[in-house]
């Protein structure tokens, strides 16, 4: 039990590079979710964590402390490994939509808990809700009966799971302290191992779009977070993907939508599909289906080309209030009402198409959020048609704006012309360069 007069000396002692005891941890994240610890308090240390670190075992406390500051879902009884992927976050990134009915399929069960879009990065959950009717907000025993019935679930984070992330994070994010490598594999690790799962996989996305854009530190990142899922006796493995562009085409939540659905057909973009297949494998390896990473793509790529993975994610539409016609047509997902084509104005090879300020582009055309209360326009955003290292002419096509008004598509086309820059060349990242184990990491690139 801390109190408000002690916790100057636990920050003071962080500030100094001094370690905090597991108890401590304890005690002040108990005291954070009770009122006792004040947010002022919380913002100190948690600017302390980032100038100072955390050693291994505060990491391990820290985590510990936010997993148990509330409820589980509990999912240890059922017949099948739980298994679930997660993404540091991205521009396009539509993977989830596709994975989670996918491995569904293959007798694994896949509890998802998603996020909202959050700065510059889009979230599965805004994806979701652009389906006309889809219920995000199951309860946990809700989501636990689905799961038993269809093997997949996707929902947003319940007020009782690790509610000192839930306050933790908005305190970060106001207050200049989300970028540690520490606090977000804390954040991120006590909410996956909240789900009980026996495999996680983790999409650590890196370049100048993701969170840690520093490919070495991505590295580290994922290192972090495999220790932590590890020591909870959860299988984890980390793919480190790009995020120097967008991934897919169609980036904006309805248009994703359109897209994921595209690509459970078998025809979407084919880096979309290669991120896809490859972390979908991974799961099915996380979840102990099998070790032999070729088995598992075949088995991962078979439930797409034989159509039962589309009819999966049409059964989990429905299940969850949705309307499942979407799947054939697409015409019912809402649609902007100004469509405009962007041309590349001049030749050359495109150097650049930056994701960070096309998801923030997409904020400013209401397609994300400014604040945590603002409501989002489903229907707008981007189809990103060009990729770093293609050749163009002057009069092609890079991108079409999907705005509420001629105004907006202004603003986002002036936008657009500062993202995608058509030079002399470019030097994209690996599509997907390393993965990473409890073993060590393995380059790919
Ligand atoms: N996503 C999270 O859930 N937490 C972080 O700290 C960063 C990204």
């Amino acid at each position: 039990m801390v109190t408000e007069l002690m916790v100057p000396r636990l920050i003071e002692r962080k500030r100094d590079g001094g370690v905090l005891t597991a108890a401590e941890w304890e005690a002040l994240i108990r005291g954070y979710v009770d009122g006792i610890v004040p947010d002022y308090q919380m913002a100190a240390l948690a600017m302390a964590v980032i100038f100072r670190g955390l050693e291994d075992a505060e990491l391990v406390a820290l985590t510990r402390a936010m997993l148990h500051s509330g409820a589980r879902f509990e999912l240890g009884d059922l017949d099948r490994p739980r298994v679930d992927k997660h993404s540091i976050g991205g521009v396009g990134d539509k993977t989830s939509l596709l994975l989670a009915p996918m491995l569904a399929c293959l007798d694994v069960a896949v509890p998802m808990i998603s996020g909202r879009g959050l700065g510059h990065t889009g979230g599965t959950l805004d994806k979701l809700e652009a389906i006309p009717g889809f219920r995000t907000g199951l309860s946990l025993a809700e989501a636990r009966r689905q799961l038993e019935r269809i093997g997949v679930v996707m929902v947003g984070q319940t007020p009782e799971l690790v509610p000192a992330d839930r306050k933790l994070y908005a305190l970060r994010d106001v207050t200049g302290t989300v970028e540690s490598i520490p606090l977000i594999s804390a954040s991120i690790m006590s909410k996956k191992l909240a789900e009980s799962l026996t495999g996680l996989v983790l999409d650590i996305k890196t370049g100048s779009g993701a969170f840690i854009t520093d490919p070495a530190q991505s590295l580290i990142l994922a290192q972090t977070m495999i220790q932590l899922g590890e020591a909870s006796g959860c299988r984890t493995i980390g793919l480190l993907t790009a995020m120097d562009r967008p991934l897919g085409v169609a980036c904006g939540n309805a248009l994703e939508v359109a897209e994921a659905i595209r690509g459970l057909r078998g025809s979407g973009p084919a880096d979309l599909m290669e991120v896809t297949f490859a972390l979908g494998a991974e799961m099915l390896i996380a979840g102990g289906v099998t070790a032999d990473r070729s088995e598992a793509r075949r088995r991962v790529e078979q439930v797409v080309s034989s159509g039962a993975a589309l009819e999966r994610f049409r059964g989990m539409v429905e299940a969850q209030g949705g309307d499942p016609r979407v799947v054939d047509d697409s015409g019912r997902l809402p649609r902007a009402p100004v469509r405009r084509e962007v041309t590349a104005g001049r030749a050359g090879t495109v150097s650049r198409v930056e994701p960070r300020p096309i998801g923030q582009a997409i904020v400013a055309l209401g397609g994300g959020r400014m604040r945590t209360e603002d409501s989002v326009d489903p229907a707008v955003g981007f189809e990103i048609r060009v990729r770093p290292g293609q050749r163009v002419s002057a009069a092609d096509l890079v991108a079409v704006v999907h705005a509420r008004s001629e105004a907006d598509a202004d603003r986002a086309e002036a936008s657009l012309a500062a993202a995608i820059q058509v030079g002399d060349g470019s030097q994209p990242l690996p599509l997907i360069s390393h993965r990473v184990t409890a073993a060590g990491a393995e380059s790919l690139g």
